[in-house]
């Protein structure tokens, strides 16, 4: 999955050269002649190559849609396949005060590692009418 860039400092009605936009996107210049050559839409040909920054917030926006898949019920995220796997056995331990708030815990179902997912309570009889859940008790 596209690392999340930061769009916030794009300001729509400036121009910037692939250096600036690198520097506001905290990204490196070849990212930026990636997303050129991906469709990132330029003024011209002449350079320095100039982009539009209502252009780059278009672009990147629809992008980073794209790179957006919902997990289902039955997926936590693997810390280290780097995406959503069905836990080992679809036992999972929940933990409802943990500091980033209610938290699913389980072991991948492919590669045995821990995977982990925040949920919110009020979806808690969501997920357990696919998952094998264990409720731990607050530290
Ligand atoms: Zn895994």
């Amino acid at each position: 999955m596209a690392k999340r860039i930061s769009i916030r400092g794009i300001k729509k009605n400036l121009t910037y050269t692939v250096e600036e936009l690198a520097d506001v996107t905290h990204t490196a210049q070849p990212t930026v002649r990636n997303w050129i050559r991906e469709g990132l839409p330029v003024i011209d040909d002449i350079r320095p190559t100039l982009i539009m920054g209502f252009y780059a917030l278009d672009f990147l926006d629809k992008r980073q849609a794209k790179a957006k898949r919902p997990m289902a019920f039955n997926e936590l995220y693997c810390l280290r396949c780097r995406c959503p796997r069905t836990p080992y056995g679809m036992m999972v331990d929940y933990y409802p005060d943990t500091v980033s708030g209610p938290r699913l815990m389980a072991l991948c179902g492919e590669c045995g590692c821990a995977c982990y997912r925040t949920i919110n309570a009020a979806h808690l009889p969501d997920f357990s009418r696919v998952l094998d859940i264990a409720v731990r008790g607050s530290e």
